[in-house]
C-alpha cells in the first residue's frame, strides 16, 4: 500500500498520536493500533494505513464521496455547513451523471437542504445509513467534527483529519518519475477536483506539453479501455500551459482527433497540415464514439440500429458505413465487424472494400 512517506522521529506530535489513540474505532476495537510508548510516528503511520484499508486506496469504491468530503473540507480550511458541504458533493455528482437534482432553496442560507448524500453520520454504528455515510466512514477515524448535524449545523476536519488529507493528497501522489500507468492506478478513480491536486507533484518531473504528449501517446495504445478516458482527462487537467504538446497531437491522423478538438475549445487554430478531408474523417471518429458508447451501454440498440441500415440499404448499405469508418482507423470498427457479423448482419471481409463483391 502506497502510503509514501515515513514519518521521522519527532515529526509526528504526540496529541496527534493521541487522538488517533482515541478515534472511536480504536475505542471499540475495530482498530488495533500500536501503544503509544512505540512513538507517535509508529500510531499515526497504523492509523493511515489502516484509513487507507477502510477507503480502498486506490481505488476508493465505494468511497469516493468520502475523498470529495475530505478534499472540500480540506480546501475550505474553515468549518462548513452541513447544506454547503451537501451541495458541493451534489453538483459533482450532478457534472459526472449529467442530471442536476434542483430542490428549494433555503431563504436563510440559499442552499438545498438535501442532506441524503453525505448520509445520516450521528445515528448509531451498525445502522445501514450510517455505514454506508462518506462522514460517517471519516468520523470512525476521528478524522472530522461537528456541532449540530442539522443543514445549519457546521462540520470540520480535525487536526487527524487534516493529516489525513495532506497524507492522501500530497504525500500517496504519484512521484514525478512514476509511468502514466501508475498515474492513472493512483489517481485515476479519484474526483477530479483531488486528481487536479494529486497530479501536480508527477507534473513537476516533465514540461507542461511534455505531460501532455505523454499521457496522450499512452491514450492512443489504450483505445477503447477505461485507460484511455483517464489519461485524456489527465491530460486536459495540464491546463494551457500543455498548448505545444496538444498542436503535435492535433497535426496526427486518428487519435490526433482529440487534441484538434481541445485546440478548438481553446480557439488555438489548427496546424496546417490538417486538411479538410482530415476533417471529415473526425467527424466520422467522433460519431464512431458515439456508436461505441451505445454498443457498451446496450449491444441490443447497436444491432437494431444496423438491422435498420441493412432493411433499408442492403449489405451494400451496411458495407458503405463500415468502409467509410475504417477510414478513420478507429479501432472500435474491427469489434462492430465481430459484433454485427455474430449477430448475422453482416458476413466476413464487410467493410474492405468500397463496393461489396
Ligand atoms: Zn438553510
Amino acid at each position: 500500500m502506497a502510503v509514501n512517506r515515513e514519518y521521522k522521529p519527532g515529526q509526528v506530535s504526540p496529541a496527534l498520536a493521541e487522538a488517533a489513540l482515541a478515534c472511536p474505532d480504536a475505542l471499540s476495537g475495530a482498530l488495533t493500533l500500536p501503544p503509544m510508548e512505540q512513538g507517535a510516528e509508529e500510531v499515526l503511520t497504523a492509523w493511515l494505513h489502516a484509513v487507507y484499508a477502510r477507503l480502498r486506496f486506490p481505488s476508493y469504491e465505494p468511497w469516493n464521496t468520502a475523498i470529495c468530503v475530505l478534499l472540500q473540507l480540506g480546501i475550505a480550511s474553515d468549518a462548513m455547513t452541513l447544506a454547503e458541504l451537501s451541495d458541493f458533493i451534489r453538483s459533482y455528482a450532478a457534472k459526472i451523471s449529467g442530471k442536476d437534482s434542483p430542490g428549494v432553496k433555503c431563504l436563510d442560507c440559499g442552499q438545498v437542504h438535501d442532506l441524503s448524500v453525505i448520509g445520516n453520520f450521528t445515528a448509531p454504528r451498525g445502522h445501514p445509513e450510517r455505514d454506508t455515510s462518506p462522514v460517517g466512514v471519516l468520523a470512525d477515524f476521528g478524522a472530522v467534527a461537528w456541532a449540530d448535524a442539522g443543514p445549519h449545523g457546521l462540520l470540520w476536519l480535525t487536526p487527524l483529519g487534516r493529516s489525513l488529507a495532506i497524507s492522501l493528497f500530497f504525500n500517496a501522489s504519484p512521484h514525478p518519475t512514476d509511468s502514466v500507468a501508475d498515474v492513472i492506478e493512483v489517481i485515476g478513480p479519484v474526483p477530479a477536483p483531488a486528481q487536479r491536486i494529486m497530479m501536480q507533484y508527477w507534473l513537476t518531473g516533465r514540461s507542461a506539453p511534455d505531460a501532455v504528449r505523454e499521457l496522450l501517446a499512452y491514450g492512443e495504445t489504450f483505445m477503447g479501455f477505461a485507460e484511455e478516458g483517464a489519461a485524456r482527462l489527465l491530460a486536459a487537467m495540464v491546463g494551457p500551459d500543455g498548448l505545444d504538446g496538444w498542436r503535435d497531437w492535433a497535426a496526427k491522423p486518428g487519435y490526433g482527433v482529440y487534441a484538434r478538438q481541445w485546440m478548438e475549445a481553446a480557439e488555438e487554430s489548427l496546424p496546417d497540415s490538417v486538411t479538410e478531408d482530415q476533417k471529415q474523417l473526425d467527424k466520422l471518429w467522433l460519431g464512431i464514439d458515439e456508436v461505441n458508447s451505445l454498443a457498451e451501454r446496450g449491444p441490443g440498440q447497436f444491432l437494431g440500429w444496423f438491422k435498420a441500415v441493412k432493411d433499408k440499404g442492403g449489405d451494400a448499405g451496411v458495407n458503405a458505413i463500415l468502409f467509410a469508418w475504417r477510414l478513420t482507423g478507429h479501432p472500435a470498427v474491427d469489434r462492430f465487424v465481430s459484433l454485427l457479423i455474430k449477430a448475422g448482419l453482416a458476413s466476413e471481409g464487410v467493410g474492405d472494400h468500397p463496393a461489396l463483391g
